[in-house]
């Protein structure tokens, strides 16, 4: 299933809950402003290759588009349009005062060497500037761009606009960026963890801990709950493959084998398992935060071994997997509530950089914890209200602030 398919799957029923008017409903479900370009780059040998970019503005009825730019072959206008609709429920059930946007080009970047890769970083810029600026649309990192590509954006766009780090998000700090915005994502997975963990029952002391993926957002979580949360992360995985350990693993010891590029199933203090042994670890919370579509009806829902879902990635569970575990007792903290983390902390960057004053970690993580928790509450107590799905209420909760938006500005 498209990303767009996913994003609309949602829409229904939470359109549905809140009575949402027919004409609001094509407003919500079509973008603003779609930017299709061709990104012709110069490659080492001498020859010229085109890529195809997009960038896609879902909504900015609440604020300037927010969304990541990805570098991906798989990159296409289905999934940047769907992506760029989540951002605008996300923003908008974090209360920040954000639209929606995505972008991306359809690039492999591991067959770019570093100086490809900044030439077509600029010449997408370019080609994109005209709809970027602090005040219109603040691109980010996504799946296989960073801070480094964010300073060339940031870079390009200033070259002809002044000096204007408030465009970009996820800069590198000597450059504007936020502290804390590296971790932010894990940190704000963890909180709602931890409100969860208080309303229904399950501590997250000692509790056991499964996530696929340990880059950006499990590596960071991992390293959180064995540290503030004294949870046992008794699994995890990467692209290779996965390691377990019933005791709990010592994640600062596989954080500093992993940095080493080498996978964790070749890790010690622990038992190699399959990328799919994963799926059937007995555990109290199980976490995705490696790719889309990993949790289906062919492959796992039915069999899963956890007491909660909490998805860490970007539409980890398919709509048809979604249902088996709603059927099976198994709540899913979506997505767009649980990794916000990392686009609250970018409103604090671009925030910083308007005021031209830094903030320190800790403001950064009260504030964080202040804003996701909020957003939690608010889920949570129109999930019980109204007897559905937290993700159903929480995509309702957005469009409804998203539809009030459109309609005080006269549409
Ligand atoms: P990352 O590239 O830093 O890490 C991804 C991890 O997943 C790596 O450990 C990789 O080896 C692993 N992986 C890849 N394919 C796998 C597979 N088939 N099986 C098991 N593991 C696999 O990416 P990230 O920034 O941590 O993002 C992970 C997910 O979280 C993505 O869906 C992303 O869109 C989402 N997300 C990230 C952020 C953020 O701030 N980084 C914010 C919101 C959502």
């Amino acid at each position: 299933m498209s990303g767009k398919a996913i994003a609309e799957s949602q829409f229904g029923r939470a359109a549905d809950l809140i009575g949402l008017e027919s004409y609001m409903r094509r407003i919500l479900t079509s973008p603003f402003r779609e930017v299709q370009v061709e990104v012709p780059v110069r490659m080492d040998d001498g020859r010229i290759e085109v890529f195809t970019g997009y960038r896609i503005q879902h909504n900015g009825a609440r604020g300037p588009c927010k969304g990541g730019i990805r570098y991906h072959p798989d990159a296409d206008h289905d999934e940047v349009l769907g992506l760029a609709t989540i951002m605008t429920w996300k923003t908008a059930l974090m209360d920040l005062p954000f639209g929606g946007a995505k972008g991306g080009v359809t690039v492999d970047p591991r067959k770019l060497s570093r100086l490809e890769l900044e030439r077509l970083t600029r010449r997408f810029t370019q080609r994109i500037a005209i709809v970027l600026g602090p005040y219109r649309d603040i691109p980010a990192p996504d799946v296989n761009t960073n801070a480094q590509v964010m300073a060339w954006i940031l870079d390009e766009y200033s070259s002809r606009q002044g000096y204007s780090p408030a465009v970009v998000t996820g800069k590198p700090v000597s450059l504007g960026g936020s502290l804390g915005r590296d971790e932010a994502t894990g940190r704000g997975v963890m909180y709602v963890m931890m409100e969860y963990a208080r309303d229904f029952g399950i501590p997250l002391k000692r509790s056991r801990v499964v996530i696929q993926g340990f880059g950006n957002v499990g590596g960071h979580l991992a390293r959180l709950l064995t540290a503030e949360a004294e949870a046992a992360v008794i699994a995890v995985s990467d692209v290779h493959g996965g390691i377990v350990n019933p005791q709990g693993l010592d994640i600062p010891g596989l954080l500093a084998h992993a940095a080493q590029r080498r996978p964790v199933s070749e890790w010690p203090g622990g038992t190699a398992i399959s990328n799919d042994d994963l799926w059937s670890i007995t555990c109290d919370w199980l976490v995705p935060a490696a790719l889309g579509g990993v949790i289906t009806r062919e492959k796992n829902a039915k069999s899963l071994d956890c007491k909660v879902v909490v998805e860490g990635a970007n539409g980890p569970t398919t709509p048809t997997a979604d249902r088996i575990l709603e059927e099976r007792g198994i709540p899913v903290i979506p997505d767009f509530l649980a990794n916000a983390g990392g686009v609250t902390v970018s409103y604090y960057e671009w925030a910083q950089n308007l005021q031209q004053y830094r903030w320190t970690h800790q403001k950064v993580n009260d504030e964080l914890r202040a804003t996701i928790t909020t957003a939690y509450a608010a889920v949570r107590d129109l999930a019980r209200q109204k007897g559905v799905a937290l993700r159903t209420a929480a995509t309702a909760i957005a469009l409804q602030r998203v539809a009030e938006a459109e309609r005080l500005r006269g549409n």
